[in-house]
């Protein structure tokens, strides 16, 4: 493992107007353009897979794959598309990127297009995100002044137009497909996959979505090369990563270090758990995934590790909690959340969302009963691989997770209540 102190993606936020063209430019920034244009599309698509650059908004699919898709030919217009819709809970990685290097994520969309002969790139960001929807518009307005946008980019003959387009707040147009109705002009729901977006995405164009992670980490790939990529993570799981650490910790934010580092090490980072409360409970990679205990500080946390540990990178999005938190209350806010945030497209996710959230209640509130358990366990599971989406599927991750580590917290409320009312029959 490389050292985790030594910042790639993060290595110039805090330089000094950061965000700006010229501080960019005076830190390598679009060098890596200038390298990609020289070479051929189909160079870039082989440097991105050699690089073993996985998906980080949450899924992890092979970076390069998923551009090899694009057909060759330009019969259609291709499009990229940037989901920046950043709103899984507990993650802040994306959100802090476009605000301190905006510029990382528009020189990767530019290499990204070319490589895919992409001549138009939306970035769909965050409804509630105001300042980085600013920030990344005056930094497109730069790239145009400068020559990195619009016509001939740097005398190459290749032309994009970059349009940053603003959500409206919706957590499932997080979703790429229901991003990409969404982008165009309709309600936000997700399609029904195949066809994938390579196939038919944008206006049934071929597309190509991307979160912003993973697009602001191509140039770095451009100038470093796949090898030395490669030697940061792990095997399977290479590069580096902005994990986002929030909850009982004593620093919390965000902080880069390789795939696979640990929960231990990760705390190191952030000055360990706040107060010296032990940890109880945390989130590998936001709500959607299934929650760890203090049992798996030594999980490497990447796409293999997490997985063979029972959960899911996600977007490592690491939510801390400690010893004074109760596990039924916080899963009933997570399930309250994803009720209040399913399409309702879907009966599983929509019906299924609402009893839950209904039942989790009830027991917070002391008006539970030991059945309710069972309940919950059987509503998640007609959820679990039976809704259109994968909200469906993250909605029942910390509830089956939640009981099967603290079980007897959300019996005891139960318990409690079953005391109150022998007590109020007597
Ligand atoms: P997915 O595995 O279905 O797809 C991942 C990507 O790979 C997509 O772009 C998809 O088009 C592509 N893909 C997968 N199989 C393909 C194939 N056979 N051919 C062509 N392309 C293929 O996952 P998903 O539903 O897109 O995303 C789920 C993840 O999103 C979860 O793991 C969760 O962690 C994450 N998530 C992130 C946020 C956030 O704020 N970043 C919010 C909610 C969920």
């Amino acid at each position: 493992m490389s050292d985790p102190l030594t910042p790639v993606l993060t290595k110039r936020w805090l330089s000094p107007n950061s965000w700006r063209l010229s501080t960019y430019e005076q830190l390598e920034g679009y060098t890596a353009l200038r390298k990609a244009l020289r070479g051929t599309p189909e160079q870039l698509v082989q440097l991105v897979k050699d690089s073993g650059l996985r998906g980080r908004g949450g899924a992890g699919f092979p970076a390069g794959v998923k551009w090899s898709f694009m057909p060759p030919n330009e019969d259609k217009p291709h499009y990229l598309v940037i989901n920046a819709d950043e709103g899984e809970p507990g993650t802040c990685k994306d959100i802090p990127l476009m605000m301190a290097d905006p510029h990382s994520l528009i020189e990767g969309c530019i290499i990204a297009a070319y490589a895919m002969r992409s001549h138009h790139c939306f970035i769909y960001v965050r409804g509630e995100a105001l300042h980085p929807y600013r920030r990344l518009n005056a930094a497109v307005r730069e790239a145009y002044r400068a020559g990195y946008l619009g016509r001939d980019i740097l005398g190459s003959g290749f032309d994009l137009d970059i349009t940053v387009h603003a959500g409206a707040g919706a957590y499932i147009c997080g979703e790429e497909t229901a991003l990409l109705d969404s982008l165009e002009g309709r309600r936000g729901q997700p399609r029904l996959k195949p066809p994938f977006p390579a196939a038919a995405g944008l206006y049934a164009a071929p597309t190509t979505v991307n979160n912003v992670e993973t697009i602001a980490s191509v140039p770095f790939i451009v100038n470093g090369g796949a090898d030395w990529f490669r030697k940061m993570g792990r095997e399977k799981s290479p590069g580096p990563k902005i994990y986002s650490i929030s909850g009982h910790v004593e620093k919390p934010g965000q902080y880069e270090a390789p795939l696979g580092t640990t929960l231990r090490e990760l705390l190191e980072l952030c000055g360990g758990m706040k107060d010296g409360i032990p940890l109880k409970f945390w989130t590998p990679g936001g709500s959607s995934t299934p929650m760890f205990t203090a049992e798996h500080l030594d999980i490497p946390l990447d796409f293999e590790g997490a997985a063979e540990a029972g959960s899911m990178l996600g977007t490592t999005a690491v939510q801390v909690f400690n010893e004074t938190v109760s596990v039924p209350w916080a899963v009933m806010k997570w399930t309250k959340f994803y009720e209040h945030e399913s399409c309702g497209k879907c009966t599983p996710c929509r019906e299924g969302t609402y009893w839950l959230a209904q039942i989790l209640e009830r027991m917070v509130e002391g008006r539970g009963t030991a059945e309710d358990i069972d309940t919950l366990l059987d509503v998640c599971d007609n959820i679990l691989g039976r809704s259109f989406c994968a909200l469906g599927d993250g909605a029942v991750s910390p509830i089956t997770s939640g009981i099967k580590y603290f079980r007897d917290e959300f019996l005891a409320l139960c318990e409690s209540n079953k005391r109150e009312l022998v007590g109020a029959q007597a």
